[in-house]
């Protein structure tokens, strides 16, 4: 698999361009989003330097699928919303803007947060596609 292209999640990582630093360990670090939807609008990502989340390894998505519920606890807590979405873009098409794999916690206050059209259809051919998903993952 080819090598993903240097981002400014990079820079951030280096400590070569300035951000509100949340949490860090090892493997991710979470840090305030520059634009946010809401107030208490984080993200956090993987010091691993993948674009999409197909490409990382065990390691540094356990880290990220431990570090979520903690931030999002703590995020909840600051900005006083019950409610939020974890958001995670995946290529261009898919509104991914920095191609360095990333999870937005985004507090849903009032009509703050993250806006959504969801344009849904019928499923309809569940068991070839859940066979056709399962062999896949086999
Ligand atoms: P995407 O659309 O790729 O899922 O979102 C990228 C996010 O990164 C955006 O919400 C944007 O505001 C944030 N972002 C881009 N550049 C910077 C930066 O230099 N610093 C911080 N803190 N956030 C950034």
């Amino acid at each position: 698999m080819a090598a993903s292209s240097s981002t400014i999640f990079d820079s951030i990582l280096a400590g070569d361009i300035p951000c509100e630093r949340i949490f860090e360990d090892e493997h991710v670090l979470a840090f305030l989003d520059i634009q946010p939807l809401s107030r208490g609008h984080v993200l956090l990502i993987p010091k691993q330097r993948a674009a999409k989340l197909h490409e990382l390894d065990e390691a540094h998505a356990a880290a990220l699928g431990r570090a979520l519920p903690r931030l999002a606890r703590a995020v909840m807590q600051v900005s006083g919303c019950e409610d939020y979405n974890v958001l995670q873009n995946n290529g261009a098409p898919a509104h991914q803007a920095v191609m360095h794999v990333h999870f937005h916690i985004i507090p849903k206050c009032a009509h703050k947060g993250l806006e959504l059209i969801w344009n849904t259809e019928n499923l309809k051919d569940g068991p070839e596609l859940g066979s056709a998903i399962r062999a896949a993952l086999a």
